[in-house]
Order: C-alpha cells, then structure tokens, then sequence
C-alpha cells in the first residue's frame, strides 16, 4: 500500500481506488458464479437431452427391433438442436449399429471412429461393469451411454454403447453474452455510483479539507490568527471548531508567554546581577549582558563550553564543590573572589540553584553571581568608620560629662540665688502686708503700695518660673503620685480662673462631657499648674470671646490618658512662631512683653512638664483667629475609684438650658444628655420666655445669669410665676 499512497498522495484517488478495486473484485466473484452456474445449467441441459435420446432409443427398439428402426430413431433423435453425432454402437462386437450420418454403419468403431470420441469409446469398453463416461474436447461434449437394446441380428438384448457428440457452442456463447451484459450493466453501475460518491465527497470532504489546506498555506505567512470556515456540524465541522479553539488557546498561551518571556528578558538583561544556566554536563546555555560585560566575552563564546574551562585553579577550587552538590539537587551558595575583565579582584555571592523535573532529576542548574565588592568595601570603611566614632564617642561623652556638671551646677546656683531671693522678697512682701490700711494712706501712697505688691507678686512668679525651670533642666524635679479627683481639681481651677475671665468679659467654659468623676493618680499640682499656664496665656491674650477648655480621660495601655485642648478667640500666633514658644525665654515679638508682660518661660516649663507626666503638648493657630494648645500626659489608675459617688440619674427628665453662648450651650447639651436628660436649647431671653410659655413641661429650666442682666420687671415676674424650678447657672 506503500507504493500506492507514494503513487497518490490525494484522498479522492485513494478513497476511489478502494472503491474500484473492491468492485473488480465483487465482479469477479459475480462472473465466476455466473460462469459455474451456466456451465452447470449447460450440463444439466445436456443430461436432459441424452436421457431424452437413451428413452427413446430404448422405446424405439422395444417397440421394432430392426435395423432400419433404429436407424431412424437416430437420424431423427440427431436432428435435435446441438446434436452433431449419433452413433450405437454393440458393444461385443464393436461394429456401429446406427450412425445418424448414415457412414459408419456395419463398420468396426475401432477403425472409422477417431479423436476424442473413439478415445472415450476405449475407455468406456476397458470398463469391466459398463457405466456411462463423458469427455468435453473444445466446444463439444462427448458422451457413451451405456444401454441395453434388443440386437435385430440375434434379436435379443444386448448391451450397446451410445456415442453422442453434442456441439456446447450456442449454449456457451448464450452464457458468455449473458455475462458481457452483466459486466457491462454492472459496470456501468459502479462507474455511476463513484461518481456520485466522487461528487458527494468532493462536496463534503475534498471540498472543505482543500479551503483547510489553503488557509493553513496562508496563516504560515501571517501573526494574523485565520480561522477555518466550516458552517457544517459534520466531523468536518468539529474539526474546523476543535482546531479554531485550540488555535486561540495556543495563540493566548503564546501571547502570555511572549510577555513573560520578555519581561523575564528585561529582567535578566537589567539586573546588575550576573545570570547564567548551565545544563547537567556543566556547559553553559545562556549568559545575560551582564555576565557578558563582566568577563568581556560575547555571550555566544559560552554557549556549550564548560563551564570550568578557561578558569584559575583557585577559583576552580572553590567552584568544583558547588557543583557537585547542585547536581545532586542542592542550592549552593558560597562566596569568592574573581578577575573580571577590568582586570581587577571582585568580591561575588555565587548561587547554584538546581533545574529539576518532576522526578528530581537535575536537568541543569541556575547561576547568579552578585558583585558585592562594594558592600565588602563600604562594610571596611564601616569598620574604620565606627572605629572612630567610637574613639570620637568616648571623647564626646567625656565632654558631655563635663557640659552636664556645668549645667548641673549652673541650674543649681540658678536654683539657690532664686530660693536666695524668693526669701527675702517674701518678707518684702510680708512686709507691705502689714502696712497701715488704706484709710490711714494718702492717695498717692495708697498707688505706690498697691503698684509695689503687685511688682513684688511678678516678681515672686517670675522667681517660681525661673526656679521650675531650673529645677527641671538640672533634672531635679520629682513629680508626685497621689490620688485625687481630676475633674473636682479642674472645677475649682476653672471657678478662680472664671473670675479673671469674667472681670476681661470672657466666657471661660469647661468642657468635661468626657471626663467621668472619679480618682486618678498623678501629681495634681503639676497638671494645674500646666492648665493655669495655658488657660492664664488664653485669658491675656484674648480681648473679647471665650476661652474653652476641654478634658478628656480615656483607658491606655498602661493607665489612663488625659488629654484637652485650652481654645480661644484671642490674637493669635503666627505659624512660623508657633514651635519656637515652646522653648524658654521666647516671646512672639518683643512688644508682648512690653503689652502683656510676661517672661517667656510658662510655655517651655508647660512641655518639659507633660513632657515628665509622659506626654506633650503642641498649638495650632492663626494670626487673629484665636489659639488652640493640645495637651496630653498619662496618669495611673486610682484604687479610690471605687468609692466615686456615681454620676446624675436624669433619665426622663426634659431640661431646657438658655445659653447665649453656643459653645457652653453646646457642652451643657452634651453632659445632660450623658446623664440621661432629653435637652431643648435656647439661645436668648426671648426664646426662654417663648419656651416656657408655649407650656412645654420642662423637669428643669437651667438659665446662665448673663442672660438675665437686661431682664426688665415684667418679665422677672413672668419668671417668678413659672412652675418649672429655674436654675441659674452664675
Ligand atoms: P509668657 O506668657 O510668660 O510670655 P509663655 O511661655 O507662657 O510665656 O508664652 C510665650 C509666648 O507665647 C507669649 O509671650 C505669647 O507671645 C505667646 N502665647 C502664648 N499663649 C498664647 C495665646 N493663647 N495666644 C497668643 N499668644 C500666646
């Protein structure tokens, strides 16, 4: 078949072909069962006939046994179709009784009967039992009958030999047309049929498998993905449907990996690391630049030379073990020294990392070589360095050692002349106390003693700031931890300070919503003196507005965080300033002392504190638009928290607060609803008098005085009829 497919490479020869040969076949086995069929019906016909011819010999000669009889039985028996020669023969004697040609008759066969006939005659008589024997010579068919017939001689039976030659000529040929038509009708349906079966697979085979053939032809010279068209759901058509998807998925997957592969090759080629692979036999198969640039030699030289070739007996020393291991599947890293090609010794981390299959086997292995020379230098200079700097240290700390004990016995002396002068200005002090009151004075005495005590109270708190600072530069402060109740210390703070506020016609409000009542434990002198520093610094520099401060205490990690805000609506402070305040002796300009006097000093002392207390403090601000200083310090939790009364139940309890300030307004809002209260807020005195009037049932009506400073009579007796209890908040 070899040969054939070599001889054909088309499919329709092939198909077709099979087609023709097996129908040959079929043909052939059709004419060899027509050829066995008509000779056996040839045959048949022929028994017929010579039975035919014996029974009426027999008949003839039972009916007249002479010789003229039988003579005419066989003229006429001979007469029929295909009948060339009639003879009887006796069989003792062998001389012919009747011949249909009337030649032979009297003679011996042995001498006038040739050929095939007297061939079969001798055949017939060597037979001890005679039976009847037939021979076919070319188109004619002899036969001896064995018959016995009454012999007219001796008139008696007597066995005889009929000896019929019959011509198959006609009945042959008749068989053979026969079987031309039948070829050729058979023929001419085979030749119809792989027309129609060529036509049919043209259509649904060659036909779509030729248009497969030229896209394919095409996409070879195209990126462009060409499907194949197919709109049949055949095989044909599947196959065109597996093959587009498979195609897509090829061309996604060789997409992906077209950008994988580049950015593995932007990778290898940009990274300052050397990069290599070489297989298990230890030859190299890639380089990246760098390892090309590095030894100077063009990447296609490595290709296939091993990879200790070319290589100093030292560095092959120390790479020969590496590469033992990472062919047993082992990562290898070790540290060596090699020539590159400036010529110079580079420090390099080498890696072997192993390339394995599924089954471990190693296919070949990674290298990256990483020049660490620079590390190894700048680890020397390092070395050098921190050698220095620790000889510089020591000096250092010498030095700072000595600037310690100057500073340490300057805040001391600052610390002793300020305790030196706080003596003898508290008997200043003492003294001008106990000067005669102010009936017995002048008027202009009365201005110089007044003017002196308030001069020798600065100067007392001047003297005090000083004396804190030092005391906390020299690191001589010890703070104190006891217990006490930071919002009741706040509360009385705030109600001194409230009256200084209250004399500037500020409001001085105290936002404690988020300051439960209770213990903690911390130094309580040093937070007041933090608040009164910032409030008392609100206060001076606000001329009209209010002045919020605002604690809150939450849990912490270690203990509580108390952390507020002191806000105002004073002048303000310039942002670039704003840092600078917090160190000592520093001032916004120097006409605040001249205004507002002060030292500088309450600000830097405020910080170290909360600094000391575990926390900071900071401010924001804006020329003009008031100051907000935020603070924070940690505190301990108290064990007196147990015995805190606990906070107003004002649970269903409806309370109206008349505040025209919104901020207070707001703050008391807060703290009743944190006590349960349902709050109405108004904002005058007139929509306190509405609010009361339109008879909402209030529990509560809490009214701040100032709103009351204008009230005339009628409306103080409006108040005085109310139901509702009035609480009037000074
Ligand atoms: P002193 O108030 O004694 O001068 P401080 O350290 O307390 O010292 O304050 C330093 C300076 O910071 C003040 O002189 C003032 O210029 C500025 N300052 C502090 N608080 C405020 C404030 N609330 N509003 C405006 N300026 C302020």
């Amino acid at each position: 078949m070899r040969w054939f497919s070599r001889l054909s490479p088309s499919l329709a020869v092939k198909l077709n072909v099979a087609i023709v040969i097996v129908s040959l076949l079929v043909l052939l086995f059709i004419s060899a069962v027509f050829q066995i069929t008509s000779k056996k019906s040839i045959e048949t016909h022929i028994a017929v006939e010579l039975g035919y011819i014996r029974d009426s010999l027999f008949l003839t000669m039972e009916t007249s046994s002479s010789h003229g009889s039988i003579q005419r039985a066989v003229g006429v028996l001979a007469a029929r179709d295909n009948i060339v020669a009639l003879r009887v023969v006796h069989s003792q004697n062998r001389k012919v009784l009747a011949d249909n040609n009337n030649q032979f008759v009297g003679s011996s066969v042995d001498e006038v009967i040739t050929g095939a006939e007297a061939q079969l005659l001798k055949l017939f008589f060597q037979q001890k039992k005679p039976a009847d024997v037939s021979l076919t010579d070319g188109d004619y068919w002899f036969q001896v009958l064995s018959i016995n017939l009454i012999d007219p001689s001796a008139n008696r039976l007597r066995p005889h030999a009929i000896l019929i030659t019959y011509d198959e000529t006609s009945a042959t040929r008749k068989a053979n047309r026969e079987l031309l038509e039948l070829i050729i009708i058979y023929g001419a349906g085979i030749a119809i049929m792989l027309m129609c079966s060529y036509l049919v697979q043209r259509r649904i085979l060659f036909g779509p498998l030729a248009e497969f053939v030229s896209v394919l032809r095409r996409q070879r010279n195209t990126d462009e993905l060409l499907p194949l068209i197919s709109n049949s759901h055949d095989e044909i058509g599947l196959f065109a449907q597996h093959y587009n998807e498979m195609s897509q998925e090829k061309a996604a997957r060789e997409q992906q990996l077209r950008e994988a592969r580049k950015h593995i090759d932007g990778i290898t080629e940009t990274v300052p690391v050397l990069l290599a692979y070489a297989d298990n036999q230890c030859r190299y198969q890639f380089v990246n630049k760098h390892f090309e640039r590095s030894f100077g030699i063009p990447s296609k030289h490595y290709i296939n030379q091993p990879l200790l070739h070319g290589v100093d007996k030292e560095t092959a020393s120390v790479i020969a073990p590496g590469l033992k291991q990472v062919l047993l599947g082992e990562t290898v890293k070790f540290e060596m020294r090699v020539k590159f090609a400036d010529g110079e010794f580079h420090h390099v981390n080498c890696t072997f990392a192993p390339d394995t299959l599924a089954n471990d086997t190693v296919i070949g292995f990674f290298i990256c070589i990483e020049d660490v020379t620079h590390i190894k230098r700048a680890e020397q200079t390092l070395a050098r360095y921190s050698k220095e700097l620790e000889s510089k240290t020591e000096a250092l700390e010498q030095q700072k050692e000595k600037a310690e004990k100057a500073t340490a016995a300057k805040s001391e002396f600052l610390a002793t002349m300020s305790h030196e002068i706080r003596t003898p200005l508290n008997g200043v002090m003492g003294m001008l106390e106990l000067l005669p009151t102010a009936g017995e004075l002048t008027a202009k005495q009365r201005d110089y003693l007044t003017l002196a005590n308030s001069s020798a109270t600065l100067l007392l708190a001047q003297i005090n700031d000083i004396l804190d600072f030092s005391k906390i530069e020299a690191g001589m402060l010890t703070l104190e931890s006891v217990d006490f109740d930071l919002e009741l210390h706040i509360n009385r703070l705030v109600k001194a300070m409230g009256l200084t506020a209250q004399e500037k016609g500020l409001e001085l409000v105290f936002d404690c919503v988020s300051l439960r009542p209770g213990y903690v434990k911390g130094d309580a002198g040093r937070i007041q003196q933090v608040l009164t520093n910032l409030i008392d610094n609100a206060i001076k520099f606000t001329s009209h507005g209010e002045v919020i401060l605002q604690v809150s205490l939450l849990n912490s990690n270690t203990g509580l965080e108390c952390s507020g805000t002191v806000t105002d609506t004073g002048i303000g402070i310039p942002s670039d300033r704003l840092e600078s305040l917090f160190s000592p002796f520093t001032q916004v300009d120097a006409s605040t002392t001249r205004k507002y006097g002060g030292t500088g000093l309450g600000l830097a002392i405020s910080r170290r504190l909360c600094g000391l207390m575990g926390g900071n403090i900071s401010a924001s601000s804006e020329p003009g638009q008031g100051s907000c200083f935020r603070f924070n310090i940690a505190l301990d939790r108290s064990l007196k928290n147990s015995v805190t009364p606990s906070e107003p139940d004002l649970n269903g309890c409806t309370v109206l607060v008349a505040d025209s300030n919104n901020r207070s307004r707001a703050v008391l809002h807060r703290l009743l609803e944190l006590w349960g209260a349902r709050v109405h807020e108004v904002s005058g005195l007139m929509p306190l008098i509405d609010a009361l009037d339109k008879q909402v049932r209030f529990g509560v009506a809490l009214v701040v005085d100032k709103l009351l400073e204008e009230v005339t009579h009628d409306q103080l007796s409006f108040f005085a009829e109310q139901p509702v209890p009035l609480i009037l908040l000074t």
